[in-house]
């Protein structure tokens, strides 16, 4: 039996899930489908809903409910329920906690932040920035405060986006990925050898590019009933509901590549999502755990499943078929080495996957001076462009190609980088584990049978929710901690199969 306190705060989380996912849907509409001209009137209807939402979440109703359930015997609690109430708690406390004052001018400064930075960016100049830079790193310390006090401000920040994990143990793991992958890039580019993509150049129609998408994302296990695939100018994963997860890729008639493999890192994402567990979907605990472990699935299926020689291997004809004219002299085997080109270069959404964490590092190591004042805002684009020269070989020659290139700093967003590359971390150690796991691994994935290895993301992360933090997560389902060692060895492995390193 669950006690009223329960059912109660049971009802008060579904209807916040509810109205998040309209909230969700209102997004993804704005970004598909919503004619430009109504821009203004969603901006409005938006911020009024985000109101509602804000006043349920800080209802001192839900307040007293929470007090009340965690002033009760735990034993009467299951699992599910201890994590619900445990969720509810750091949510309420996350909005309750930081003065309205402050969520006022963060928001204020969030909305004005983006206008600027692209201005600045536009017009290269970063002095139109620093400004505004300036405050939002004091706003996020008084905000640490507030929301962690006693915890180290960035650790707050990181914590807000990949919970429990803190510099202490992210530097020890970006250091030793620092330490192999400079000097292989390095030892790459001293090669000059360089794959041949020329067959990736030309025209490759949009129709013939979408189908193609639609069944290898179908093939992997994406479920067309419970989702969609549509259009926008950033590919993302949202929807409204585990039973309505909708993806986007853009298309570009010259690159069939970049959308391709946008839509099979969508796919990740929308497979964690369409993977939750059956019960309390409406309720915190089924909920996807942060954006690190979110980005360890949509990288699990993009680099490690299809950026490998087996994927290749079994989607080469396909691939050649839908574009005869192109591919016409290409192997699968040539195919594989020209998608896998590593390229030192200043974007970082542009990156590979060996020079991509070099770019997170480098952001992590600015965010970290930055909050504690051993780097001033003012001297960013000279820090920026050394660390690019020691890390990557290459100095910026704009600062709209370097420290302004990125827009999460103008939106408050501290904390946020570190994930992308732990996520890739952790999808190499899931993908290690599972080839332990599940026999045929490899098999399967040459013969384009997807389902064992969707079954086992389905079991050991999807429907573990928020259950766990992910360290917990990472030590349940590999037996370890996160260790880079594994990606490490993979990206050795496979960059000196593919460049005459002569290292094997
Ligand atoms: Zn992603």
């Amino acid at each position: 039996m669950t006690s009223v306190n329960y059912q109660s705060l049971v009802e008060k989380l579904s209807e916040v899930s509810y109205l998040n996912g309209v909230m969700s849907t209102l997004g993804w509409d704005q970004e598909v489908v919503m004619p430009i001209g109504a821009s203004e009137a969603r901006a409005q209807q938006i911020s009024a809903l985000a109101g509602v939402i804000h006043e349920r979440m800080t209802d001192p109703r839900l307040g007293d409910c929470l007090a009340e359930l965690e002033a009760e015997d735990s034993a009467y609690f299951d699992t599910l329920q201890i994590c619900n109430i445990r969720e509810a708690r750091r949510k309420y406390d996350l909005e309750t906690k930081i003065p309205k004052k402050l969520v006022k001018e963060m928001a204020g400064l969030s909305s004005q932040g983006h206008t600027v930075w692209v201005a600045a960016r536009r017009d290269n100049k970063f002095s139109d920035f620093a400004p505004l830079l300036k405050r939002f790193i004091e706003l996020k310390k008084e905000w640490a405060q507030c929301a962690f006090p006693g915890m180290d401000h960035y650790d707050a920040n990181i914590d807000n986006f990949e919970r429990g994990t803190t510099m202490a143990d992210i530097t020890p793991v970006f250091e030793r990925i620092k330490a192999e992958l400079i000097p292989l890039i390095q030892s790459i580019q001293d090669t000059r050898y360089q794959p041949d993509n020329s067959f990736l150049q030309g025209t490759f129609p949009v129709d013939k590019q979408e189908a193609l998408a639609r069944k290898i994302s179908k093939d992997i296990g994406f479920q067309f009933d419970c989702g969609r695939m549509d259009v926008s100018v950033h590919p993302f994963c949202g929807g409204s509901h585990p039973t309505d997860v909708r993806i986007t890729t853009r298309y570009q008639e010259n690159d069939f590549i970049e959308s391709l493999y946008a839509v099979i890192h969508e796919t990740g994402h929308g497979l964690y999502e369409q993977g939750r567990m059956l019960e309390g979907r409406d309720l915190p605990v089924s909920e996807s755990l942060t954006m690190g472990i979110h980005e360890s699935q949509s990288l699990f299926w993009e680099r490690m499943i299809a950026q490998s020689e087996l994927f290749c291997r079994h989607y080469f004809d396909t691939i050649k078929a839908t574009f005869p004219d192109n591919l016409q002299d290409a192997t699968a085997d040539v195919f594989y080495r020209a998608i896998n080109t590593c390229k030192a270069d200043f974007i970082r959404v542009e990156a590979d996957e060996l020079t991509y964490p070099l770019h997170i590092i480098l952001r992590y190591e600015i965010e970290k001076g930055l909050f504690d004042d051993s780097i001033a805002v003012d001297d960013l684009p000279e820090v920026w462009n050394d660390l690019m020269m020691k890390y990557l070989g290459i100095k910026p020659p704009t600062d709209t190609l370097g420290v302004l290139q990125d827009s999460h700093w103008s939106s408050g967003a501290f904390g946020y980088f570190p994930s992308y590359t732990l996520g890739a971390i952790y999808a190499c150690q899931f993908y290690q584990t599972m080839t332990n796991e599940l026999s045929d691994v490899e098999k399967n994935i040459e013969k384009g049978s997807f389902a064992p290895i969707k079954a086992w993301l389905n079991e050991k992360i999807h429907r573990q929710g928020s259950l766990f933090t992910p360290h917990d997560l990472v030590c349940r389902v590999t037996g370890e901690s996160l260790n880079p060692e594994y990606f490490i060895e993979y990206l050795k492995k496979k960059y000196s199969a593919i460049y005459p390193l002569g290292l094997e």
